[in-house]
């Protein structure tokens, strides 16, 4: 468990910021336990298969990444390893308290797909190096917590992915029982949570805009949340928050261009040999695997397979573009990271300038001649 130091204000904020996932880990955990030993129905005759492995697979994911987002424990692996032990207990203790539910390997499997495709992605959220792109990165987490903040944000949320999903979802699956006789859980659940996504993406793009502005007008310091608009910065544009004391610069409050990186060169980040290991995973977890279980009569694991090779190869090309990403960025202030041009000669006001060949903002924390003697931007009393 991590301590919060009570004279820190960037670490009340954090503590503040977890407790509405606190709430909705909770409030899942106990929902699925109670799904998960809720008495199960007399076995009937009729074996139409449920997309049962894959909601195994998508809750225990789910449960995987809510605790990570509780803040409770700083290291995935913890996180990983409770989820874990979870996972297992929770399909065992099925067996002893609940009436025609047996304990499952396969569903045992299922879950813990999901908590590996969860940890997958929990492993590709260190923050960067550069002082630049972090505070982008912060940018991202500064909206999410704004937004999450509210409790009718959540609802709103998940109602705008819940409903659309079942909408897509429940009549499929119920017309292709009924009147086809074939089961198409997996295929129909799929195509509900796509939607279910989309509709998500609708509505964010409505209300995101107006939380995109405030970080424009308000300049609110990332680590504490402090409106920093009347902070006196220095001609480089760099200034210290008043109320935590973390360095700021005038580019945290603007968007700045990412770096465009073709698929084919992200690919190929890790050499031959790492494109080869690749195309190897994507043809066993993502194709053989999955059509092998398939064959013999498996399609729930077949799918959480399929789920969780997408998830670690997303994961994993993710973790590449970001590496390839922050190079790019590291140098951005002496070459466009969109057009590559050079801009050692490029004046900059306030710490921000404007590339001339494509126009797009890039930052430089201080004048190119005297960047040796300014040392690092970090705090010095923050550890
Ligand atoms: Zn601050
Ligand atoms: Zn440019």
């Amino acid at each position: 468990m991590t301590r919060i130091d009570l004279s820190d204000p960037a670490a009340i904020r954090r503590e503040g910021a977890a407790w509405p996932w606190r709430i909705a880990f909770l409030v899942f955990a106990t929902l699925l336990l109670i799904a998960t030993h809720w008495p199960a129905s007399e076995p009937s005759g009729n074996n139409v298969l449920s997309p049962d492995k894959l909601v195994h697979f998508l809750c225990f994911g789910g449960f995987t990444f809510l605790l990570w987002m509780t803040r409770w424990f700083r290291r995935f692996w913890v996180v990983a390893l409770y989820s874990t032990a979870f996972t297992v207990l929770d399909e065992i203790s099925q067996g002893f308290f609940s009436a025609h539910r047996d304990t499952s390997g396969a569903d045992i499997a299922a879950g813990l797909l999901g908590v590996f495709a969860a940890s997958a992605w929990m492993t590709t959220f260190q923050p960067a190096d550069n002082f630049v792109t972090r505070q982008q990165e912060k940018q991202v987490i500064w909206v999410v917590d704004e937004l999450l903040a509210r409790p009718a944000n959540w609802f709103l949320l998940a109602g705008a992915f819940v409903v659309p999903m079942l909408v897509v979802f429940l009549p499929l699956y119920i017309l292709g029982w009924k009147t086809l006789g074939i089961s198409v859980g997996n295929i129909t659940l799929t195509l509900g949570i796509l939607v279910g996504l989309a509709a998500l993406g609708v509505v964010l793009r409505r209300i995101l805009p107006d939380y995109l502005r405030r970080i424009e007008t308000d300049r609110p310091c990332f680590e504490c949340g402090v409106d920093l608009s009347d902070l006196e910065l220095d001609a480089d544009g760099s200034g210290h928050c008043g109320a935590c004391g973390y360095p700021v610069h005038r580019s945290q409050w603007v968007r700045l261009p990412a770096p465009r990186i073709p698929l084919a060169t992200i690919l190929q980040a890790d050499g031959a040999l790492g494109l080869v290991c690749f195309a190897g995973y994507v043809l066993l977890a993502m194709c053989a695997a999955p059509l092998l279980l398939l064959a013999n009569g498996h399609p729930g694991l077949a799918s959480s397979i399929f789920y969780c090779g997408t998830f670690i190869a997303g994961a994993l090309v993710w973790q590449w573009f970001r590496v390839l990403r922050n190079e790019i960025v590291e140098e951005g202030d002496r070459r466009c990271v969109r057009c590559r041009c050079d801009l050692t000669t490029v004046g900059v006001a306030g710490g921000l300038g404007v590339c001339p060949e494509c126009g797009v903002n890039f930052a430089r924390l201080h004048e190119l001649v005297d960047d040796e003697g300014l040392g690092s931007p970090e705090p010095a009393t923050h550890a």
